[in-house]
């Protein structure tokens, strides 16, 4: 490239330096922006469209074109060739303008006589914001170098777009698309409802420095930047470094190539050589990239875009100053939005703050989406391209009950949620004043309701809610969240505190439930065809036994000179059970032979979620020493229905009767044989499944704390001796099977129940 040819870019910029810096309004930089582009360019007219709300690309200022058309005239998106580019986030060059099958004729700007056109897509985060473009009367091609220049300059405007700067210069009554509304949909990973403000998980680094003062200057900061980037991508693959966010090494070696990527490198310094300091040349082939990862629609190359998209926010974040970073910090209401995250970074916040998650990637059993959960956090997954059309400070609500999340609401859809929050807590309030009460029904049977917990933090809803215990306590998340597999030591501590915190209620620990598609980043993941019938839980304790024994011990010296409780996941054989306690009975005897404090008591259960155990329901009840029936995984194995999947996940109702009838029969093999029986799978939780659940027989349930509530109004307030008298016949093989749940909500209807 010859050097002579690029004083014009430069020179332009130069130029635009020093009109952002005058002290002037808002449309007056602008005019003068387009003045100097069109003198600069030696374009007889230069415009600047930008986007509404309303999807139409309104002119904000023109050198050239009828002065009275600025804030009059305006195409929609797709029509036009301004529209054509806002819609493909492409430039055009035309000769001649007119033949182009999508010019429009816009009487009043006065066009008709410019032949020749280029036009660039005002782009930030890969979004589009409006239009920059420059026509001339003469037919002539625009060199790449001008096309570049362009480009660069759209840039600038960008920012003024995204400062809010131009906020209010449109016609009246309509908005920038900046600020537009919008609601998308996605996956619902943790349910609830949330309102708050825009954090973004990775802070979107501010370029405020666009034009470089110094070329060469900036040529060597970028060369630098690229070395640094390349070395750390090197050392992360030869330390084989397995982020929590799940990094494969596929990512890594994507980084590895593109950062040596020639291509690449050419545009950012070609983007330096036009007049951009070293960060701001980043943005602008960040920005071309991320359009591109807009409009791709085969998932292996926009997953390798996103791949390119990260690896230039590293050399970015290397290029700027710590201080010119958008500061990191939270508002009261933080709704965080990222690409994805790992378990260890959301506890990384400060929870009090956080009222929801939004993802772009994120399955619902995904380690986060699992922390989420057991945080109570409104969650939503799936929801593609939420990073690049939010700012930090967005209004925002996360509705994860319907898979909804609004950007920018209106303010009758924020009214309405807040109604709905407002009522939530005032319900809430309504459930705390019962939490002293003991869970009987009218007709006095009592109920032990316990909560699901898995982490410190979950502790304190055994206080708030009164619940009577742990029912299932998911020993795995420790493990998910650690960044290497927990010792002894440590897990021996975690279970201290756990039943510290528990004082004198009683805990339910469940032995590790790991793979699967609970995978654990520090563990060798085996690939399966179906994670959820594979190598996991106790099938892998009893073929790894150092890790079940590593964990056996930790709990039975965790528990010492108290009672401990053992659950063992997806247990399909009862053999299983004595193998298990085998290893359990060895553990024991090691420690004593060792003079080891440990547990008084120890009881050892098994979880039912595996439906081959209905069929050895007589054996179970003589081997285990308590059952807990995980309907989650059990519903899953017995309707053939992924719980994972959402096409199939709702298919089939939970109350079902055939469904139904599997659950009494444990009911009452657990009652024959006088063993404690729970149920600990999510519908525990559920007013309507509760009642049903009550009904077979089912006196201790264990839910998610939230649940609590809900289901000890509904018990203070069911007549048991009533309800089981309608619904078992309608399970008999005569019986009427009818809609359960219909029937469940006319008989709540009928006897004052609040579900
Ligand atoms: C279940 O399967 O019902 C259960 C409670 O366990 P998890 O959800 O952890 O698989
Ligand atoms: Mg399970």
């Amino acid at each position: 490239m010859i050097r002579g040819s690029l004083a014009g870019p430069r020179l332009l910029l130069r130029r635009l330096r020093e009109v952002m810096a005058e002290p002037i309004g808002a449309q007056e930089r602008l005019d003068k922006i387009v003045a100097h582009i069109a003198a600069n360019m030696v374009a007889e007219v230069c415009s600047v469209y930008i986007l509404r709300a309303d999807d139409v690309l309104e002119l904000f200022a023109t050198e050239g074109l009828k002065p009275e058309a600025v804030h009059q005239t305006g195409l929609r998106i797709g029509e036009g060739l301004v529209g054509v580019i806002a819609d493909e986030a492409r430039p055009l060059n035309l000769r001649d303008a007119q033949s182009h099958p999508s010019f429009a004729y816009l009487p009043e700007t006065g066009e008709e006589e410019y032949h020749s056109f280029l036009g660039v897509p005002i782009l930030r985060a890969g979004r589009t914001l409006g239009v920059l473009v420059v026509q001339n009367r003469a037919h002539r091609t625009y060199i790449d170098e001008e096309m570049e220049a362009l480009q660069t300059t759209a840039m600038v405007i960008a920012e003024m777009i995204a400062t809010g700067e131009l906020q209010g210069l449109q016609t009246q009554g309509s908005e920038l698309d900046m600020k537009r509304p919008l609601a998308l949909h996605g996956l619902s990973l943790s349910e609830g409802i949330g309102l708050g403000h825009v954090v973004l998980h990775e802070p979107r680094v501010v370029v405020r420095n666009l034009i470089a003062e110094d070329v060469e200057t900036e040529l060597e900061r970028l060369e630098k930047g690229i070395r640094e980037m390349r070395m750390s991508v090197d050392d992360m693959l030869a330390r084989g470094e397995v982020a929590h966010m799940g990094e494969h090494r596929e990512v890594l070696e994507a980084y590895r190539m593109f950062a040596h990527d020639r291509g690449w490198v050419a545009k950012l310094e070609d983007a330096v050589r036009n007049g951009l300091t070293a960060e701001a040349a980043v943005e602008r082939v960040q920005s071309d990239t991320r359009a591109r990862m807009l409009r791709q629609r085969d998932p292996y190359l926009r997953e390798r875009l996103h791949d390119l998209d990260d690896l230039a926010n590293r050399l970015l974040r290397l290029l700027v100053d710590r201080d010119d970073k958008e500061q990191g910090g939270l508002y009261r209401d933080t709704v965080l939005v990222a690409r994805n995250m790992g378990p260890a970074e959301l506890l990384d916040y400060d929870l009090d703050r956080l009222r929801g998650v939004i993802l772009e990637d994120g399955g619902p059993t995904s380690h986060v989406s699992i922390v989420a959960k057991a945080l109570g956090l409104p969650s939503l997954g799936q929801i593609k391209g939420i990073v690049s059309l939010v700012e930090t400070g967005d209004p925002i609500i996360v509705d994860a009950d319907s898979g909804e999340v609004h950007i920018r609401p209106q303010s009758d859809v924020e009214a309405a949620y807040s109604e709905k929050v407002r009522l939530r807590a005032r319900r809430q309030a309504q459930y705390r004043r019962l939490k002293n009460k003991p869970a009987i029904t009218r007709d006095g049977t009592e109920i032990t309701l316990m909560i699901n917990a898995g982490l410190p933090f979950d502790m304190p809803h055994l206080e708030e809610t009164g619940a009577r215990g742990v029912g299932l306590f998911r020993t795995e998340l420790q493990f998910m969240i650690s960044a290497s597999l927990p010792r002894l030591r440590e897990q021996q501590a975690f279970y201290e505190r756990i039943l510290e915190e528990a004082g004198d209620r009683p805990v339910v620990f469940r032995t590790l439930d790991v793979g699967g598609d609970k995978v654990l980043p520090y563990l060798d993941a085996i690939p399966e065809e179906n994670p959820s019938m594979g190598w996991r839980a106790i099938r892998l304790g009893l073929d790894r036994p150092a890790l079940f024994r590593t964990q056996i011990r930790a709990l039975l010296r965790a528990a010492a000179g108290r009672d401990l409780r053992v659950m063992l996941p997806m247990v399909a054989d009862v053999s299983e059970i004595r193998l298990a306690r085998e290893l359990v009975e060895r553990e024991i005897r090691f420690a004593r032979n060792h003079n080891h404090k440990i547990a008084e008591s120890i009881r050892l259960g098994a979880m039912l979620e595996v439906p081959s155990l209905l069929f050895q329901l007589e054996e179970l009840m003589t081997v285990a020493q308590f059952v807990s029936v995980g309907t989650n995984d059990l519903f899953q194995f017995m309707m053939a229905a992924d719980r994972g999947n959402p096409r199939v996940s709702g298919r089939f109702d939970t109350l079902n009767p055939s469904f139904l009838r599997a659950l009494k029969k444990i009911a009452d093999a657990a009652k024959q044989a006088h063993i404690p029986l729970t149920l600990c799978g999510e519908i525990a939780g559920r007013p309507p499944e509760a009642m049903a659940l009550l009904a077979l027989g089912y006196r201790s349930i264990s839910m998610s704390p939230a649940g609590i509530g809900p289901i000890k109004a509904m018990v203070l307030q069911l007549d048991l001796a009533r309800l089981t008298a309608r619904l078992l016949p309608r399970l008999e093989p005569a019986g009427r099977e009818a809609d359960i749940r219909a029937f469940l909500q006319d008989f709540a209807e009928d006897n004052g129940l609040s579900i």
